[in-house]
């Protein structure tokens, strides 16, 4: 851990889990092939030019929680991120955790973090298109502006931030595999953007669903039920279905098509699945949008969920965080 002193009784935790922000290219100019999660987060905090200077005001605590290419991002890794992110939400002289992540899963660990997490401080996700070695990184520029939100008084839960644009954990996706303005919050839009170091913000209060669990009653070494994601395509038989059940699976998330339509064989083969005690949550592989219930829907629809984080979701239900939930009068 280091910590960057600006003599200040307020800190800033910047926890690092790898991704491309701190990824290496043997060739400067070269943006695609480059190895992820190479440079330690207090190299990459300390390599961001005027960083004391832009957080007046704070000390700035760095802490590598992992080293991972986010394409790889796991559930124990998520456990260990959620303890130590709440570990230092906890302590009175922090203000705010900014977290360093890939791009690929990062709308899944904000969910994740959001589902688990208080939300009376902020929890600011940043990343970057490019690697730290890149002609014109993006890293530098996506971590000042995550700073510029963690110490903004308006903000408050997990956001992730990255192009200059902030999203809500519910709502951010991935939508483009080069751009840096890689991301999207679909119709919802994002909820601000930073401007030259200062946060304008278009929806506020920002929308903060309490918690949904507790990241105490997470265990590192404890097992997560397997749930998977199928797709509806045209020619869809529902034979991955049930190869997954053969396989044990507990959970299944089925990204629709459209409004969570099935082929006749795949909802077949779902509804074994759920006639087995498999639970099926459905939701739709449209960017945009979300599934509308059918008065007669016989597979329940994940809540606005996009395909990867209803996943997340339906594993913490299983998890059989209830009780976490039910202990929490908060909730
Ligand atoms: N594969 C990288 C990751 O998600 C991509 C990125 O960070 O942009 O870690």
């Amino acid at each position: 851990m280091q910590v960057v002193e600006t003599l200040s009784s307020k800190k800033i935790v910047i926890l690092g889990t790898g991704g491309t922000i701190a990824g290496q290219s043997a060739l400067r100019d070269d943006n695609i092939n480059y190895l992820a999660a190479q440079v330690d987060i207090s190299t990459l905090t300390a390599s961001v030019q005027g960083l004391a200077a832009h957080v007046a005001g704070f000390d700035l605590v760095t802490e590598q929680v992992a080293q991972v290419d986010s394409k790889d991002m796991d559930e124990k890794v998520w456990c260990r991120l959620a303890q130590r992110t709440a570990n230092a939400l906890a302590q009175p002289d922090v203000h705010a955790v900014v977290i360093t992540h890939g791009t690929d899963t990062i709308e899944e660990t904000a969910f994740f973090l959001q589902s688990v997490l208080p939300a009376n401080k902020p929890v600011v996700l940043t990343c970057a298109m490019r690697p730290s070695t890149a002609l014109n990184p993006d890293g530098p520029q996506n971590l000042r502006d995550a700073l510029s939100v963690a110490m903004d008084p308006h903000a408050e839960g997990v956001v992730v931030v990255c192009a200059g644009l902030v999203h809500t954990a519910q709502h951010v996706q991935k939508i483009h595999p080069y751009r840096l303005d890689a991301f999207s919050s679909g119709d919802a839009g994002p909820v601000g953007s930073v401007e030259n170091a200062r946060v304008r913000w278009t929806v506020l209060p920002l929308p903060c669903t309490p918690p949904a669990w507790q990241a105490s009653g997470l265990s590192v070494d404890q097992p997560w039920p397997q749930v998977e994601i199928v797709l509806n395509h045209a020619g869809a038989t529902g034979a991955v279905v049930q190869a997954l059940m053969h396989a044990g699976v507990q959970g299944l998330v089925v990204a629709g098509t459209g409004n969570g339509t099935l082929s006749q064989p795949l909802t077949r083969a779902l509804q074994l699945a759920m006639a087995s005690g498999v639970q099926v949550l459905r939701s739709t592989r449209c960017a945009f949008g979300q599934v509308m219930a059918e008065s007669d829907a016989l597979i329940p629809v994940a809540q606005g969920l996009s395909p990867v984080k209803a996943r997340v979701a339906l594993q913490l239900s299983l998890l059989g965080l209830a009780a976490a939930k039910a202990s929490n009068p908060k909730n």
